[in-house]
């Protein structure tokens, strides 16, 4: 029985509580065990959560939002900011010697932040624009929706799944305030010309952004390892700031990301002042304002903890693990990486159409591997993506032939097809016209319990949901969004204690 009430008429004992967290986290896809290829980085370190916990108690209520309230949690972010600017060609001794940066809460963070701080930059400028290659993140989308910063997307070759950076110079204007690269893009794993790109912004004056939210603590111990890593960090000129998340290959707990800029001029316009209110003078360095100091002592914590013989050491088994997944992929038949692996993703599609690629992603997690779909999109194929982390070492054995298993039951399955009257539906739906029964009838066409089939007991999200995937590609971008935000509308809804 799982208790889902959040405030019970009496108290319950802590034992009781923690029993019942524990059972909704039994629902959960598996965090440790290296078969989730997404949205979790485990180093397989014994004792690091442990580690973790008592160093995110220790510092829980702790508030950011005053530093010289609070020395210990500065004396901690200086201490990460200080080691991720070395670890990426910045600090004394460098080209980059007057590095400055900021602990924010993700990558995104990191990005609006990167963003407001080039915006800000020019009050001149009415209708500001950013210049990025269509690979690069969402969260840059996200923070020009936020901030009203124009987007211009630059496409890549399907080859390559690189821009050209004479086509990123091309798209520069006036109002261009950043230049936008990244090291590596989430999807793909592939690494962007970053030299030449922020040469062309250099050129222009503009300001370039390296999104190393994913890549910057996974490929500077990579390159010390010899692998061919190109340049893609402080020691490149024009490059002015640089992200790089804590919580994805420095293996911390989540919440914690750096936002790196070359000095601190180019920091400035990140910070947010307010005096003139009658409350406390308020100076933020990121978005929140108060800010626990769990998550920072926990990222602390495991820098400390690891090391950097730990980095590296675990960097080699992630690398090793990579190259048998990936040698495993080009073994199986009918598939294809879309790059050779460069930095700590593996990222594949099928060479055969009668192999559908949606089929294939259910048929692995229904043996207990969890792969990240992708849609098809604007020439770019359909792909899996695998974020590999050092947890895979141990289990990377037991893909093969679970691959060739669920390859084989992918061709004996055949590909979706959508009933013909679900595909009319979609068809027929536009982002404005969407009304509450039509999700709904969908939402039913698709076998998913939202709203009243929630209450009637059947799942969020079914078991396969190469269904769902094919249906939204069919759909154009704009109703694929709009679809979306109904769905986890439907999903988010309170609990109540009392009918
Ligand atoms: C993960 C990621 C982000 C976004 O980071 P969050 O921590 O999920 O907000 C941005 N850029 C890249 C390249 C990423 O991999």
């Amino acid at each position: 029985m799982i208790d889902e009430e959040g405030l019970p008429a009496h108290g319950l004992p802590a034992e009781r509580v923690l029993d019942g967290i524990r059972a909704l986290r039994s629902g959960d896809r598996p965090t440790h065990g290296g078969r989730l290829f997404a949205y979790v980085y485990d180093p397989a370190v014994p004792g690091l959560d442990e580690l973790t916990a008592a160093a995110h108690a220790e510092s829980a209520h702790v508030n950011g939002l005053d530093p010289t309230a609070f020395p210990s949690l500065l004396a901690m972010e200086n201490a990460l900011v200080g080691a991720a600017a070395q670890l990426l060609g910045g600090g004394p001794g460098t080209t980059a010697p007057d590095v400055v940066g900021s602990v924010t809460s993700g990558g995104t963070e990191s990005l609006i932040l990167a963003v407001k701080a080039a915006r800000d930059a020019h009050p001149e400028i009415t209708e500001p624009r950013i210049v990025m290659p269509v690979t690069a993140h969402a969260a840059f989308v996200k923070a020009g929706h936020y901030l009203r910063v124009a987007v211009d997307m630059v496409p890549v070759s399907a080859e390559t799944l690189r821009p050209d950076p004479a086509a990123m110079a091309a798209a520069i204007r006036p109002e261009t305030v950043l230049v936008v690269a990244s090291a590596p893009g989430y999807a793909h794993g592939v690494i962007d010309p970053v030299t030449e790109i922020a040469a062309v912004a250099a050129d222009a004056g503009v300001r370039c952004h390296v999104d190393a939210c994913f890549g910057g603590w996974a490929l500077p111990w990579l390159r010390r390892l010899g692998e061919p890593v190109p340049a893609f960090d402080f020691a490149v000129p024009g490059v002015t700031s640089i992200s790089v998340d804590l919580h994805k290959y420095a293996y911390t707990p989540k919440g914690v990301s750096i936002l790196l800029h070359r000095d601190p001029e180019l920091r400035k316009t990140q910070y947010f002042a307010h005096a003139d209110w009658p409350g406390y003078t308020m100076i933020n360095s990121v978005i929140a304002s108060t800010r626990s100091g769990g998550p920072i002592a926990a990222a602390y914590a495991t820098l400390r903890h690891l090391g950097e013989d730990g980095y590296l050491r675990l960097a080699a088994v992630t690398r090793d693990a990579m190259n048998e997944l990936a040698d495993v992929i080009r073994a199986a038949g009918g598939l294809r990486l879309v790059a050779e692996p460069e930095s700590t993703v593996i990222c594949f599609t099928v060479t055969d159409p009668e192999l559908d690629l949606f089929v294939l992603v259910d048929e692995l997690a229904a043996r207990g591997w969890h792969t990240q779909p992708q849609l098809a999109y604007a020439g770019l194929p359909r792909t899996v993506h695998l974020t590999l982390t050092a947890s895979v070492a141990p289990v990377v054995g037991k893909f093969g032939p679970d691959l060739a298993d669920a390859v084989a039951a992918t061709r004996a399955a055949g590909p979706v097809k959508l009933p013909a009257e679900l595909l009319a539906l979609a068809r027929s739906l536009t982002p404005e016209g969407l009304t509450p029964d039509l999700v709904a009838g969908l939402a039913a066409g698709l076998g998913l319990g939202l709203g009243e089939a929630a209450d009637a007991g059947a799942e969020p999200v079914p078991a396969r949901m190469a269904v769902v995937n094919t249906l939204l590609e069919e759909v154009p971008a704009a109703l694929q969004e709009r679809l979306l935000v109904e769905f986890v509308g439907l999903l988010q809804r309170p609990t109540w204690s009392r009918d």
